[in-house]
């Protein structure tokens, strides 16, 4: 595709589609918003220029520059230079403190750190159930939201049990509540794959979602219906205790790291969770819709594989 404005528009679209709700498009002022969209006049050299570059040579005449053929070049055109915006490092949020082991240090920027240490995960909060098994019998016989009555099975989540690597996704959709198992469609095959490239079967590894049971039609999961069903994601994590945890999709990056930043802001750092080093990256269902967001993935899971191999190793 080499319409730039097509492009841009399926930009946006996939922003959208990330959670992001507000117009901001990595450092874009909302004056560059307005240029592309043509609301505001072009941007002068000097305001393009990065800091500390506005001595350079002169512009060239706007008739010499080649036509945009792709998005990037639209924004630059527009006075934004989207590829050379590397998003900062997210550090911990407010109130929340920060820690960067050293075993990760070399790896990626620390991010968004969620509790001190593995022993305090559930504290009084989570029920009292002592294995796996037992989690799954009471998510089967759960009544504390309404999504047991619409849906035609629990899905409680599978995989080793004794797992080092543990994936979270959303919730089930059609094929996963009819076989009450986690990633089983298209998008499962898909987690297949993304687990061959670093060497995983799904046997190797534990795959639950945030929620247990379907929203009718796949809607978004609700807070209270997140709230409810928090207690047995919690306690699946204490009893796997898995080395390294990957969340897939904004949904589950958001509920487990307790934040509204995009999956764009969430990747590429180590955050912590409880202690277990946790790494955001994109569902398997939203590579299907867009092929582009291979390339990240695969950077994501292999980050996630390499700390768990210093995890293992004692790096
Ligand atoms: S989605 Fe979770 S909280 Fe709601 S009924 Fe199912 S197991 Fe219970």
């Amino acid at each position: 595709m080499s319409d730039p404005r097509e492009q841009l528009r399926r930009y946006l679209e996939q922003r959208r589609e990330l959670g992001e709700r507000e117009l901001v498009l990595d450092q874009l002022s909302v004056e560059e918003a307005l240029r592309i969209v043509g609301g505001a006049p072009p941007a002068t050299r000097a305001e393009r220029a990065p800091q500390g570059a506005a001595e350079g040579p002169p512009a060239p005449k706007a008739a010499e520059e080649p036509p945009p053929n792709d998005w990037r070049e639209t924004l630059r055109a527009a006075g934004a230079a989207p590829a050379q915006s590397a998003a900062k490092p997210v550090r911990a949020s407010e109130g929340i403190p920060a820690s960067t082991p050293e075993v990760d240090g070399q790896l990626a920027p620390a991010g968004i750190v969620v509790g001190t240490t593995s022993r305090d995960l559930f504290g009084a909060r989570g029920p009292s159930l002592e294995s796996l098994e037992s989690v799954a019998k009471a998510i089967a016989t759960c009544t504390r939201c309404p999504l047991y009555a619409t849906a035609k099975n629990p899905v409680p989540g599978e995989g080793n049990p004794d797992a080092d690597f543990m994936l979270v996704g959303e919730a089930p959709g059609a094929t996963e509540d009819e076989t009450g198992r986690p990633f089983v469609g298209q998008a499962g095959q898909l987690l297949e794959k993304i687990l061959a490239a670093i060497k995983f079967t799904r046997e190797d590894v534990f795959i639950v979602n945030v929620l247990k049971h379907r929203p009718p039609g796949n809607r978004n999961p609700r807070p209270e219906e997140v709230s409810a069903c928090s207690p047995y994601l919690v306690r699946q994590i204490e009893l796997i205790r898995p080395k390294v945890l990957v969340a897939l999709g904004t949904f589950a990056a958001q509920t487990l790291l307790d934040t509204k930043l995009s999956i764009g802001k969430l990747r590429g750092q180590i955050h912590r969770y409880y202690g277990v080093p946790l790494i955001v990256t994109y569902h398997p269902a939203a590579l299907l819709r867009n092929p582009a967001w291979k390339r990240p993935t695969w950077e994501d899971v292999q980050l996630a594989r390499r700390i768990l191999d210093r995890a293992v190793s004692g790096a």
